[in-house]
């Protein structure tokens, strides 16, 4: 299995774009979280390490880490963009809290079997498989 850092090269040696020590460094921190991050709060981990690096390099890193496939966009209705590793993480569906944005995550073979059957019927030939559930989160209930 491919490395996302070869993963990485591979789509910037394709693209003509440069190797750089600041990307490099942009995503060792971005595969060092499980969480579901924006550019702000990746920049809010990156610059505990490398305090020089700005905004927009985590902006343009973030999204060229989306179009190699290294990251994955994770959308909870908010307008911000949220990405998770998309490699190292199996397929999994969220459970969205709509009060403060929490994502819990789930994994159910029988939730991909129901897709894959549903699929196949159709004809479709299924490449990712994703469902998000909006509610309430069990902090958000108990406060209500
Ligand atoms: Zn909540
Ligand atoms: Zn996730």
């Amino acid at each position: 299995m491919k490395t996302e850092l070869e993963y990485l090269n591979i789509y910037q040696k394709k693209h003509g774009l440069k190797r750089s020590r600041q990307r490099n460094r942009i995503l060792e921190i971005f595969l060092s979280t499980d969480r579901h991050v924006s550019a702000e709060d990746l920049l809010e981990m990156v610059k505990k390490k490398y305090p020089d690096i700005g905004y927009s390099t985590v902006y343009r890193s973030l999204n060229l880490f989306h179009k190699a496939g290294i990251a994955r966009l994770v959308e909870i209705g908010d307008g911000v963009a949220r990405y998770e590793n998309a490699l190292k993480q199996k397929q999994h569906h969220h459970l969205i809290c709509e009060n403060c944005g929490r994502i819990l995550e789930f994994t159910d073979p029988k939730v991909d079997e129901m897709i894959e059957k549903n699929a196949r019927k159709k004809k479709f030939k299924v490449t990712r498989r994703r469902i998000d559930v909006f509610g309430l989160c069990d902090r958000c209930r108990a406060q209500k």
